[in-house]
């Protein structure tokens, strides 16, 4: 209505997709446990950013999802709030589980603030357990956290890829997957190792992506890895 639409432009969003839900204007839209909202008054947030007053209903609604905007749009708790409550409402971990949502980040650096990111939510909620994997440090530790059991790995391509070579985990379970600074990870030459990695994920998986930009690499990877997505535009003209 007309109120969604002076919302919409007010906050410069573009949305594109077939049966979108209704933004959730305030945090009292979302239905999520008591412990979730609680992690939003401990932060001091006031409302949700665009990003995730329009995410949310989508994600929620277990569709698909590109969202383009830049830094500092809130796109961690975009993602990482859906996948809290995508994992409650899963079977508990037994022992030897993989994981049910993964993050792809770039690089180390962007894999640990994601981290720290979802650990600001998932304080409230210390039954939900995540793990970050990166280069450039023993693979002996990020091992043993993964055989202890996690529902969330956050990890960069390369360093992933590792560990299931050695069998430290697997993706069987997964069935949230998040593609976090899905451009710069192309930038940075990660496609085959994406592709190899999505190839091991169940196609009938929740599939997320999240990019500063729209160019042409990134609408190939979205329809190679995505089904009947919505896509949102945050702060650009286009
Ligand atoms: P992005 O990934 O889009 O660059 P982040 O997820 O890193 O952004 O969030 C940027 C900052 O905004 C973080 O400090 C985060 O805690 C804060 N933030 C996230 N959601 C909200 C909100 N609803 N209200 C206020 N601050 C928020
Ligand atoms: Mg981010």
């Amino acid at each position: 209505d007309a109120e969604v639409g002076q919302w919409l432009s007010d906050n410069k969003v573009s949305i594109y997709g077939d049966r979108v839900p209704q933004p959730m204007f305030e945090f009292s839209d979302l239905v999520a446990p008591d412990s979730v909202h609680h992690a939003f008054i401990d932060l001091g947030y006031k409302s949700p950013t665009a990003i995730q007053s329009i995410g949310w209903p989508i994600l929620l609604n277990s569709r698909d999802l590109v969202g383009v905007a830049k830094t500092g749009s809130g796109k961690t708790m975009a993602f990482m709030v859906p996948a809290a409550l995508h994992i409650m409402a899963q079977p508990a971990l037994r022992p030897g589980d993989g994981p049910i949502a993964l993050v792809l980040a770039p690089t180390r650096e962007l894999a640990v603030q994601i981290e720290e990111e979802t650990r600001k939510v998932l304080r409230r909620l210390p039954h939900i357990h995540t793990t970050c994997l990166y280069g450039g440090v023993p693979k002996y530790s990020q091992a043993s956290a993964l055989r202890a059991g996690v529902h969330v790995v956050i990890a960069t391509p390369g360093r992933l890829i590792d560990m299931l070579e050695s069998r430290a985990t697997n993706l069987l379970r997964i069935t949230y997957l998040v593609l976090d600074e899905a451009d710069r990870m192309l930038d940075m030459g990660f496609e085959i190792q994406i592709r190899k990695i999505c190839s091991q994920i169940r196609s009938d998986r929740q599939t997320l992506m999240f990019s500063a930009t729209w160019p042409m690499e990134i609408r190939n990877l979205a329809a190679s890895f995505q089904r009947d997505f919505v896509r949102v535009h945050v702060g650009s003209e286009e």
